[in-house]
């Protein structure tokens, strides 16, 4: 009874897989893609497991795998088994187990189904010029070179000539294949449209994906196969191997997601739009080894891995309210594959940056220091932890004017660190004054210099230069005197008309530097 339990028990433990391909960065899809498995599996107290898929040589590329695994890193996805972490179920590179695939190539070749097939690509490409939509498959793979077609005699000859083939599943036409996937419902092909695909190519000594999927799916007891819907197509083919393997009964669920669609217009999103739009479609920035191309990336672009988690999560996914801002554990907790949706979510990435403006004001504003405090050496200013920090304070709800992709000036919240910079140059710097300047031309006028005059003196008088201390004085003198000298105030201290609160700024600035800069105006601007 005990060990019956057990057995139910670890049966049904959930095992999800996140399966890339080294080709290329990480494309921002496939996190959305691991970012659900990993949800998943938390929700269900499952595994998570890393598995690369580098059967396929001719596509590998290098630094793609170490990117991947760097990705994750910065999301905060921790993967409990797989590559780089190991695990009982591993090797976990799948070029690491041809010996396994070959096994599994012969137990089909063995129960017949499964062919050899001695067609070269030049006998095949003929076959496809000559007949149009040219399928191999039960109708024409009695005309071509083949295992089912030649002798046992002539096989093993061309085999034992060390010829090269490949093998090839063989589909039973005619037979209704039922897929069951947890987001589209039941979804019916007749096997009679698919082809007989290769399984392993002899050439490279290495399985195709279908093969090498399958088996490690049921190898690495996967319960759950959560993937992009480009790979929808593929899964009446599954369900057949499962079967030819016997091993329908162990046979993960599907869920199939959501295309991610373009921010506007048709179709499914690319490179091309972020590009276009200005927004990355890669989690870090990418060097391509081949040209030395440089692609952006959410993390280079300060992008919080949280914002960019949440952001994704939600493309796809809902938790049935108008809750969108959610921590980790809220995603777990909620998380439901069953309400994703089967339509395409569209990429939204103006919603991506108001996700990181989010993020980034629930951060201490001693968080956004180091970011800060880099770009202020990288623009040759050395300040202390806590006058940046002061400064994220007095600055962080203000708004950007920023020129987009086509040109447009536009506005929006500060959403990046590297925001804050144009905005914050003269807390640290003194002003250039320029008469052209709207704001100055406006607000620097005939009595300018004399007001200024008066309040420098004020402020001269002052010991303490705290916000407090200056309104108390300044506020008794605008009283008595009627001046208001805010905006000329402004001039002299900004060089134009931004800034947070005047007395903010000049308690920042402290009394010497706030003398200095009333008196640069004054001998400027006159
Ligand atoms: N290697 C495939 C990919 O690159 C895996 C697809 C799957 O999850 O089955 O996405």
């Amino acid at each position: 009874m005990l060990k019956f339990l057990h057995k139910i028990m670890s049966e049904t433990k959930v095992r999800v897989r996140f399966a890339p391909s080294p080709t290329g960065p990480l494309h921002i899809g496939g996190v959305r893609t691991a970012l659900y498995n990993y949800l998943f599996a938390r929700k269900n107290n499952g595994e998570f497991i890393l598995r690369i898929e580098d059967t396929d040589s001719s596509r590998f590329v290098p630094g793609a795998e170490e990117y991947i695994i760097e990705s994750f890193k910065w999301l905060g996805l921790q993967f409990d088994e797989g590559v780089g972490i190991g695990g009982q179920y591993g090797p976990y590179r799948q070029s690491e187990r041809r010996d396994i695939y070959k096994e599994y190539v012969k137990q089909l070749l063995d129960a017949g189904k499964a062919y050899i097939a001695f067609d070269t690509p030049e006998e095949l490409d003929a076959k496809r010029k000559e007949t149009e939509n040219f399928q191999y498959d039960a109708t024409t793979r009695e005309k071509m070179r083949n295992s089912l077609v030649l002798s046992k005699e002539e096989t093993d000859s061309l085999l034992a000539e060390g010829k090269q083939y490949v093998v090839r599943f063989k589909i039973e036409p005619g037979r209704e294949i039922h897929v069951k996937d947890i987001i589209r419902g039941d979804i019916s092909v007749n096997s009679s449209i698919l082809d007989d695909k290769v399984l392993y190519k002899s050439a490279d000594e290495l399985p195709t994906y279908h093969l090498a999927n399958i088996v490690d799916d049921h190898l690495m007891k996967i319960t759950h196969v959560i993937r992009g819907e480009e790979w929808l197509p593929s899964a009446p083919l599954h369900v057949l191997l499962y079967e030819a393997f016997g091993w329908t009964d162990s046979m993960p669920q599907f869920a199939h997601l959501p295309l991610l669609l373009k921010p506007v217009g048709n179709g499914k999103l690319s490179k091309r739009d972020g590009d276009k739009l200005g927004f990355p479609v890669f989690p870090l920035e990418w060097h391509n080894p081949e040209n030395g191309d440089i692609s952006s990336g959410y993390r280079e672009k300060g992008y919080l891995p949280q914002a960019v988690i949440n952001f994704l999560a939600l493309l796809g996914w809902n938790p049935g309210n108008d809750q969108e801002l959610m921590s980790m554990e809220e995603l777990i907790n909620l998380f439901d594959l069953t309400k994703c949706s089967k339509s395409g979510a569209r990429f939204d990435y103006q919603k991506g940056i108001w996700f990181n403006q989010q993020y980034l004001l629930m951060q201490d504003n001693m968080a956004w220091v180091p970011t800060f405090d880099k770009i202020l050496r990288d623009n040759g200013i050395v300040s202390t932890p806590e006058q940046e920090a002061k400064v994220v304070e007095m600055m962080k709800t203000k708004v950007i004017e920023y020129f987009d992709n086509d040109g447009n000036k536009k506005k929006r919240n500060i959403s990046f660190v590297s925001d804050l910079w144009p905005l914050t140059k003269f807390f640290f710097v003194a002003p250039e004054y320029n008469k052209e300047d709207k704001f100055v031309a406006k607000n620097w006028k005939e009595n300018s210099a004399a007001d200024m005059q008066q309040l420098a003196k004020l402020l001269g008088t002052l010991d303490d230069f705290s916000v407090e201390n200056q309104k108390k004085h300044i506020d008794a003198w605008v009283e008595n005197t009627g001046i208001r000298p805010w905006n000329a105030w402004r001039v002299a201290l900004v060089g134009t008309g931004q800034g947070p609160d005047m007395y903010d700024l000049s308690a920042f600035l402290g009394k010497e530097e706030t003398l200095n800069r009333i008196h640069s105006a004054i001998k400027h601007l006159g």
